[in-house]
C-alpha cells in the first residue's frame, strides 16, 4: 500500500538505533525525507548513511545531541524545513526502586518523557494545521496500560504524557485540520535496550542470558520479542494520508501480552 507521504518531511527523535531507528526507516522507504536525531555522533551518522541507502531520493539530516535540551530540540526543529511528520521517542528512565528517588530522579525523567515530547508538539502542531496536514506519534511504553513496579519513573512520566495527549488529540483546531496525535506503546522489542536489562539481570540472578530470554518469551503469546522494523511499520501506518481519522488512541505493539479485552 503506498501510504501517500512521499516527499513530507518527519523528525524521528532517538533515531540511531532500535525503535526511533526503525520508525525513521520505514519512513525513509515510503519517501519521506528525515532530520534524525540521537546523543552518539558515529551510530548517528551510520543510520543516517543507511537510510540514504535505503531510499536515494530522500534527504536525510542527522542532528547529534540530547533531545531533552532545548538547545537540541531547537537545533532539529530548525534543520526541518518544515515537520509534517513528528515522532517522539527518547531513552527510558532508569529501573529501581522509588524509595531511592530524589526530586531530580522525578524532574529528569518528567523532562525526557513528558516535557520534552510536549515542548516538540507545541512548536510543530498550529503549523501542520494550518497546512492541512500533520501526523504525531509519541513512543511510550505499553507499562503505561499495565504499569511494571520497577519502572515507576517511566510509568509516571508517560501516563502524564499520555494524560495530556488524549486531550489534544481531541481539540478540533487540530483534528478537524487533518492533524492526528497518537500514542505507540512498545511491549518487549529485541532492541539494545532489551538485550542490555537481559545482561545486567543475568549478572545480577546468576541466569544465563539466553535462560532469561526464553523464560521472558514464554510470557508473550506470540511467543518472540518484536523487531524494530515491525514497529517501524505500524509507525508508518500512523503516519499515512489514510489514518486521517486515527487520532488520541494508544496503540498497543505487544504481540498479545496485555491480558484485557481492550
Ligand atoms: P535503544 O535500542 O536503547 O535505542 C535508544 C535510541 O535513543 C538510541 O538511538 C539512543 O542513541 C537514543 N537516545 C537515548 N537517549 C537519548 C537522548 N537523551 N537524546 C537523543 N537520543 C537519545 O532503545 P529502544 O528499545 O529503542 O527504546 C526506545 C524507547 O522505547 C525508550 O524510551 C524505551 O524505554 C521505550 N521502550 C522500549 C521497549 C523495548 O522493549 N525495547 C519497551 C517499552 C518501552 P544515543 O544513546 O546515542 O543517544
Amino acid at each position: 500500500m503506498d501510504l501517500g507521504i512521499a516527499g513530507r518531511w518527519a523528525i524521528v527523535c532517538a533515531a540511531s538505533k532500535g525503535l526511533g531507528k526503525g520508525c525513521a526507516k520505514a519512513l525513509a522507504k515510503e519517501g519521506v525525507n528525515l532530520v534524525i536525531n540521537a546523543r552518539g555522533q558515529d551510530a548517528l551518522e551510520g543510520t543516517a548513511n543507511e537510510l540514504r541507502a535505503l531510499n536515494a531520493s530522500i534527504e536525510v539530516i542527522a542532528i547529534a545531541g540530547d533531545i531533552s535540551t532545548p538547545d537540541i530540540q531547537e537545533a532539529v526543529l530548525s534543520a526541518c524545513p518544515h515537520v509534517d511528520i513528528l515522532v517522539n521517542n527518547n531513552g527510558g528512565p532508569p529501573p529501581g526502586d522509588f524509595r531511592d528517588w530524589d526530586r531530580d530522579d522525578w524532574f529528569k525523567a518528567v523532562e525526557g518523557n513528558m516535557v520534552t515530547p510536549i515542548e516538540l508538539i507545541k512548536a510543530t502542531v498550529d503549523k501542520m494545521a494550518a497546512n492541512g496536514f500533520g501526523r504525531v506519534v509519541n513512543i511510550t511504553s505499553g507499562a503505561v496500560k499495565a504499569p511494571i513496579d520497577i519502572l515507576g519513573l517511566s510509568n509516571g512520566a508517560r501516563s502524564g504524557l499520555t494524560g495530556f495527549i488524549a486531550g489534544l488529540a481531541r481539540q478540533p483546531e487540530l483534528a478537524s485540520n487533518n492533524v492526528t496525535i497518537n500514542n505507540l506503546l512498545p511491549g518487549s522489542f529485541d532492541t539494545e535496550r532489551l538485550q542490555g536489562n537481559l545482561r545486567k539481570t543475568a549478572d545480577k540472578t546468576g541466569t544465563s542470558v539466553e535462560a532469561l530470554r526464553e523464560q521472558r518469551v514464554q510470557g508473550i503469546p506470540a511467543r518472540r520479542f518484536g523487531n524494530a522494523d515491525e514497529f517501524g511499520d505500524v509507525c508508518a501506518f500512523l503516519c499515512s494520508a489514510q489514518a486521517s481519522y486515527l487520532t488520541g488512541q494508544n496503540i498497543l505493539l505487544d504481540g498479545g501480552s496485555y491480558p484485557g479485552t481492550f
